[in-house]
């Protein structure tokens, strides 16, 4: 019986764990932390999104950017339809929201990690909690085990679940990127991924509020950068919401170098000359209110002496007095909305860490090490980062599932190395 090693009891790891058990292997899960599935309980802010029913891979891999090719193998062989019948003949009840995000129908991400370690205990896989690994043991370019707080354990196959760099209380503060390295694989440059902004500036009055169905772009030099449409919510330090964790995808680059300009469409469903339009008809109608009042139609009452300051048309103006050139600022201000980007948050509010072991080092239909013998990588510690919307998940399940599967076969007798 071959003897197999998850590092890591995140989705990946607990996913390969249980596979590598059910093909027949000996398995020991060994997690750093005293629970399984730290990070994972904090998914989905509690809830979980698990993964999305879109249901072409090749759209699928959109959503993971230029890496997303890596995945085509191993969604093919296990995919968002396996995840949720392997979840369901478990008990697990799910539910569809907007946008095909699966969440369990509980809303409690507990819920999910209790479904695996029911299973891994049913499965017999020995899992060691606070043992954390220190060290891989391989001879040559062959793994025969690792080392970690409580002891040394030998064994035929390995495979490193220890996620990314984010949010490091969890447990899963980078130390896969250090195995990959010691055992000669170039890990790439790291970002923090799906990760807030700080803005420059930010007024105090703004902090807490929220606005849905806004456009946000980002520019350097007037090129536009990235694009996103959704939720939108100011900070003490800047913005966050669904809109910024998108663009913060793909602007990882260019944020570390430069500041970066975020431009706030608040009305993308109205044309400007819509907009005018309206402004016109509250002159002709109500002419004598203040700039202030009429503000109250357009934003939310907490942004409201912001955009004053913004458009610098005094609050007590009447609308009748309004000019052309002020409407004009006031309807720029709305389809327009700017502010310097001074940077990210920090990797321990990022979601995921966009970068990771090289993927031209691994095999895609098993995820085995190009590099050493029985060594497999699955989930974040690859250089896959997707959107959101539950595809980091699935990554997540999908490479842990085939890693799983392969370390846990027999080699082959005729097998060339
Ligand atoms: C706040 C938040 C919300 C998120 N929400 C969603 C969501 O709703 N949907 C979605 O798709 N994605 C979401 N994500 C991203 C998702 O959680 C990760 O992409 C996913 O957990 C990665 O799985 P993993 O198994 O590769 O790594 P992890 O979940 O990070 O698990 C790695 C495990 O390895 C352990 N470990 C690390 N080093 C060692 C070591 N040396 N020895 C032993 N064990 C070790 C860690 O303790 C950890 O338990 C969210 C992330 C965050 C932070």
């Amino acid at each position: 019986m071959k003897k197999v090693i998850v590092i890591g009891g995140g989705p990946a790891g607990m996913m390969a764990a249980c596979r590598a058990a059910e093909c027949g292997a000996e398995v020991t899960l060994l997690e750093k932390m005293n629970k399984l599935g730290l990070k994972f309980s904090l998914t989905g802010k509690g809830r979980c999104n698990i993964t999305n029913t879109e249901p072409e891979i090749m759209t699928f891999i959109e959503k993971y950017g230029q890496n997303g090719k890596f995945l085509i193998n191993a969604f093919n062989t296990f995919f968002n339809k396996e995840l949720i019948q392997f979840l369901e003949k478990r008990g697990l009840v799910l539910k569809e929201l907007s946008g095909g995000r699966i969440y369990p129908e509980s809303d409690n991400s507990w819920n999910v990690v209790d479904v695996f370690a029911d299973y891994l205990k049913k499965l017999g896989v020995h899992v060691q909690l606070e043992s954390s690994v220190r060290e891989l043991l391989h001879y040559k370019n062959v793994i025969g085990g690792v080392i970690h707080e409580n002891g040394t354990l030998l064994a035929d196959a390995v495979i490193i679940a220890t996620g990314g760099n984010s949010y490091s209380q969890t447990g899963s503060s980078g130390d896969g990127y250090q195995f990959a390295r010691v055992t000669g694989h170039k890990v790439t440059d790291l970002y923090p991924g799906l990760v807030p902004f700080n803005l420059l500036d930010m007024d105090t009055d703004l902090n807490g509020v929220k606005l849905k169905n806004v456009r946000g772009t980002v520019t350097t030099d007037d090129k536009i950068l990235s694009e996103a449409f959704g939720e939108f919510y100011f900070t003490e330090w800047g913005a966050d919401g669904s809109v910024i964790l998108r663009l913060s995808r793909d602007v990882k680059e260019e944020i570390q170098e430069d500041f970066l300009t975020l431009h706030v469409d608040l009305k993308p469903a109205l044309e400007e000359q819509k907009i005018h339009e309206r402004i016109l008809r509250e002159i002709n109608n109500n002419g004598k209110i203040s700039y202030k009042s009429m503000l109250k139609e357009f934003l939310p009452e907490k942004m409201i002496s912001f955009f004053i300051t913004k458009t610098q048309i005094p609050e007590d103006t009447k609308i009748a007095n309004i000019t052309k050139e002020q409407r004009e600022t006031i309807v720029r201000n709305l389809k327009n909305l700017t502010f310097t980007i001074t940077g990210t948050r920090s990797f321990d509010e990022a979601i995921v860490t966009s970068g990771g072991v090289e993927l031209s080092h691994i095999d895609p239909r098993t995820m085995e090490s190009k590099k050493i013998k029985n060594l497999y990588f699955a989930g974040e510690v690859l250089n896959i980062d997707g959107d959101t919307g539950g595809y980091n998940l699935q990554a997540a399940f999908s490479t842990g599932y085939v890693a799983g599967e392969n370390a846990a076969k027999e080699p082959h007798n005729n097998e060339e190395n």
